[in-house]
């Protein structure tokens, strides 16, 4: 982070100690919103719900992201690292199945210095847009268990249109070659240890969706894939007319039987039909999550 961050591959170079970085971070963390979450993979939320932590900012901004209100602005509580320990701390107590970072990489520095003092008795997720340097993430690595990377975005085309990023592949598959290499471990039916590697598709966008399934499918990792179907427009989406509806089941199909031809075995699927507001976090205050 220093004086200029370049944490991330957007290297805004900002001096975070007086104001935010093009992330919307500055120096203290800021938790967004925490609770039990239901709705993760069942091998994650498992019996009692995921203990998901939401960070503020963030440095891909995708139009449509379900998160908005929070990946944009400064918005939600400051924490110092005993804060955030008293967050981690008051998950475990609430039953909570692991401790769910999500989009956390602009607080490395301070995740860090915070597992350094306090490591929960529970599993470690992160949970990644995967626009990430590979050094952040090996630094992070001996604290996490279970790794929950986005794999967005395969055309530098698309990823211009809907971050204005055309090197997300670059940065993501390199972030995803090494995650991905996390072999499973399960206790039960709750994953303790392990990459599930999460894909969304997108409306008009079967393509790029199966690009990327190719790739994945070639190298053979020992990471799950995990299709989703659940697209619901919403975000800053104004000028993009194919994301203003939800994916068609045809396009679905055919992502599906695209995934099942590659003969790919550890695989998680959304059925059609997932797409539910129910799904989208509420980040107002004083409600529940879900
Ligand atoms: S983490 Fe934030 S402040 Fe640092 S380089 Fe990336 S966008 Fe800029």
């Amino acid at each position: 982070m220093g004086s200029e961050c370049k944490l991330c591959p957007v290297s805004c170079g900002a001096d975070r100690t007086t104001q935010a970085g093009a992330c919307g971070a500055a120096e203290r963390v800021r938790v967004a919103k925490y609770g039990l979450h239901p709705y993760e993979e069942p091998c994650i939320s498992y019996k009692n719900g995921s203990g998901t932590v939401f960070f503020s900012g963030c440095s891909l901004r995708c139009v449509f992201c379900q998160n908005h209100e929070i990946s944009r602005a400064a918005v939600g509580e400051e924490c110092d690292d005993e804060r955030l320990i008293g967050i981690f701390r008051e998950l475990e107590e609430r039953g909570a199945e692991n401790i769910n970072l999500v989009t956390a990489s602009h607080f490395a520095p301070q995740l860090l210095r915070v597992f350094a003092k306090y490591r929960p008795r529970i599993p470690v997720v992160y949970n990644t847009h995967s626009y990430e340097r590979v050094e952040v993430l090996q630094a992070l690595d001996k604290y996490i268990d279970v790794y929950l990377p986005d794999l967005k975005y395969f055309s530098p085309k698309v990823s211009l249109r809907y971050t204005g990023k055309a090197n997300y592949f670059e940065y993501a598959s390199r972030a995803v070659e090494f995650m991905a290499q996390r072999e499973a471990e399960f206790d039960g039916e709750k994953m303790v240890r392990g990459c599930i590697v999460r894909h969304l598709i997108l409306p008009l966008n079967v393509r790029d969706s199966e690009a990327l399934i190719d790739w994945f499918a070639q190298k053979n990792f020992p990471a799950y894939f995990s299709l989703m179907s659940q697209y619901t427009p919403c975000g800053e989406i104004g000028d993009l007319p194919e994301l203003q509806r939800r994916i068609t089941r045809r396009e679905y199909e055919k992502v599906l039987s695209h995934l099942l031809a590659t003969g790919m075995e550890r695989v998680f699927t959304q059925g059609y039909g997932s797409a539910d507001e129910k799904f989208i976090p509420d980040f107002s205050e004083g409600k529940e999550l879900f």
